[in-house]
């Protein structure tokens, strides 16, 4: 990063050249006119890298992808239109049928059903592991065919953070890439390829756009994992590919390779494509990502430090409280702040729990974390009501849990809105 992380914010990848849009244009096109047939085929080669039709890049999804990368610490970075997408073309460009996962159980439920169902029926096998296991047993639960760790930097919404020293030795002991979601902590908070993640994700609907106006995601290539080292073992990296005519990944673009594959085959075929306007408003987004989350982490810190206070709450789950487990692991790899996003239960459990919801005026009660408007949701009945109970507790869902996310507004309104709806809840 040539400026630090504010003016990388502001500024990105982007500037205008004279009498040029200040503001980036939005470039509304499918398609991108040629003149010349040997320029249109390089673009078929991979040997040219600029636009041609927008299933593979746009203007507007490369400034996201060039502005993601800057601020993650990245060689590269592909867009996609969802995080579940992101998700899906980082896992399907490193793996082929017999591969195995090595998760944290600690994971949001999209990503536990696309690994744990979806790639499943594709032949890819999984085990889901407690991620505060110790690195012995961690290990143990490795198998020859395991080709990726997944894991999430600060976890939705087990709010768990990850050992990054103790997960990093894991993938280089295996010589597998370590696969961070760094949704939920942003690149302001945590940026997990300082701490031995290969591969970052995020749902850029969340903090990215921050503003929930669009779905995305992006997956930024660390560049530091070695496809090569083991011959074989990831083929489709290593060995020449047939859709171009015989081309080699790692040969042919170095430390940006996966970055290339997700776009040039994943993206390709599947054509789970960011649209430009998406990517213009995440891109906007991001501008003022730096702003946003220091106040979603003092509002949330706040609000945390209100219900632990609170007789009407029966407990609060925020690594940024002193007494929280994970306190340390915030301390170290998080240490602006915990983030925005907190869990409580209220007092009397379930029933209770519905009737807070149903008793908010400001907060909004919606399926989203990350906006600038304060949110909650009742994670047991909606985001992982697909998983049986057992595996609602494994990924820190209990049946009473609140998940809040802090928004912007002034503190003091949205405590008073707590303040108001636990009342009428607990009485
Ligand atoms: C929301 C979310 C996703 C999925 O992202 P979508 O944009 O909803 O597809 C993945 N990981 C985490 C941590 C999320 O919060």
């Amino acid at each position: 990063m040539e400026y630090g992380f504010e003016t990388t914010c502001v500024h990105g990848n982007y500037k205008a050249a004279q009498t040029e849009t200040q503001v980036p244009s939005i470039a509304q096109s499918t398609t991108y006119r040629y003149y010349n047939t040997d320029d249109m085929a390089a673009m078929f080669d991979l040997s040219s890298a600029t636009h041609m039709y927008t299933r593979i890049s746009n203007p507007n999804v490369q400034q996201l992808e060039e502005k993601m990368a800057l601020l993650e610490g990245g060689v590269a970075a592909t867009a996609a239109a969802s995080g579940q997408s992101a998700s899906t073309i980082c896992l399907l460009g490193m793996l082929s049928q017999g591969d195995h996962i090595l998760s944290s159980t600690s994971i949001y439920g999209g990503s536990n059903n696309l690994i744990g169902v979806s790639l499943q029926k594709l032949g890819i096998a999984h085990t889901f592991v407690d991620p505060d296991l110790p690195y012995e047993e961690l290990l143990k639960a490795a198998r020859p065919n395991t080709k990726v760790l997944w894991a999430e930097t600060l976890a939705n919404p087990a709010l768990s953070i990850l050992d990054f020293e103790k997960w990093s030795r894991l993938a280089n002991a295996l010589e597998v890439p370590l696969v961070v979601d760094n949704t939920l902590a942003t690149p302001y908070f945590c940026r997990p390829l300082e701490h031995g993640a290969h591969m970052v994700i995020h749902s850029t609907t969340k903090y990215c756009d921050g503003h929930g106006t669009s779905v995305g995601g992006i997956v930024v290539d660390g560049g530091t994992f070695d496809w090569g080292k083991n011959p074989g073992k990831y083929p489709g990296l290593t060995q020449p590919d047939d859709s171009y005519h015989g081309l080699v990944f790692t040969e042919a673009f170095g430390p940006a390779a996966f970055a290339v594959k997700m776009r040039g085959q994943v993206l390709r075929d599947y054509g789970c494509v960011m649209a430009p306007m998406n990517a213009w408003l995440t891109v906007l987004g991001l501008q003022t990502l730096h702003l946003r989350m220091a106040r979603h982490a003092e509002n949330a810190q706040k609000l945390a430090e209100y219900l632990e206070s609170s007789p009407l709450v029966e407990w609060v789950n925020y690594p940024g409280l002193k007494g929280n487990p994970y306190y340390a692991l915030q301390q170290r790899y998080l240490p602006k702040g915990a983030s925005g996003v907190l869990t409580f239960g209220v007092k009397g459990g379930f029933e209770n729990g519905r009737k807070f919801i149903e008793n908010l005026k400001l907060t909004s009660f919606v399926i989203h974390v990350g906006d600038i408007r304060t949110s909650v949701l009742h994670p047991a009945s909606t985001t992982h009501r697909q998983l049986s109970p057992q595996a609602q507790l494994a990924a820190g869902i209990k049946p009473e849990q609140i998940r809040v996310s802090a928004g912007l507004e002034s503190i003091e309104d949205i405590i008073a809105d707590f303040e108001a709806a636990l009342r009428i809840a607990t009485t």
